[in-house]
């Protein structure tokens, strides 16, 4: 899943009205955002291998460290814990440990059984397959992304042009590049999968300016 987990990014920010979207959007996305430099460092691996579901051809052959259950609720406690130095507020440091498991269970509905619980070899692997159902994937992210994005957009209001149309900039580009997902060719390597990987920062970056230029109402 991919514009899924920024639409909760973006959906937390009525209940997190303090945390800046840039914030809220390394929560909903950290395990992806790791993810590219755990394949680099060759702690975590990928396979690329057309066909395996009818959405994307990358095969998750282990990825014990961003993507097993047990890790995933260390990250959410460690995110939120770091969250409480700044904000002194459990309610927030509960909202981005929910925003990080949930990156878990949107992957569930969507990938193949490749979902670790433990970071261990002979560990269950869960994931429902919904790869394998392209119209349905595709309308019930685009609905979370939306969804969303509407709640972000009820949530706060631009104080000058940037704030107005850098949000409308952030969600097309997110739209475009969830398209050329779905519709590119196979990534060419998997060093190519962890450099493009890597770009997701920049959403994350844009978020930030987006969100310095529209108050919470
Ligand atoms: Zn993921």
């Amino acid at each position: 899943m991919f514009i899924g987990h920024f639409g909760v990014g973006f959906g937390a920010k009525k209940y997190a009205p303090v945390i800046s979207l840039g914030y809220l959007f390394i929560a909903a996305q950290f395990l992806d955002l790791i993810w590219p430099t755990l394949l680099l460092l060759n702690v975590e691996h990928v396979v690329i291998s057309p066909g395996i579901t009818a959405m994307t051809p990358l095969d998750f052959t282990d990825y014990p460290v961003s993507h097993s259950l047990l890790m995933v609720a260390g990250w959410g406690i460690l995110l939120g814990v770091i969250s409480y130095f700044f904000l002194k507020k459990f309610k927030y440091s509960l909202i981005i440990f929910l925003c990080v498991i949930s990156h878990w269970f949107l992957d569930l509905i969507v990938h193949r059984p490749d979902l670790p619980l433990l970071p261990a070899e002979d560990t269950i692997k869960m994931g429902f397959g919904l790869w394998d159902h392209p119209y349905l994937s595709v309308i019930i992210e685009g609905l979370i992304f939306f969804t969303g994005v509407i709640f972000y957009y009820k949530a706060t209001k631009p104080v000058n042009k940037t704030g107005k149309y850098l949000l409308i900039f952030l969600v097309s580009f997110l739209v475009l590049i969830q398209i050329a997902n779905i519709l590119g060719p196979p990534p060419p390597s998997v060093t190519a999968i962890a450099w493009a990987g890597q770009l997701q920062w920049l959403f994350v970056i844009i978020a930030f300016i987006v969100d310095r230029n529209r108050i919470s109402v």
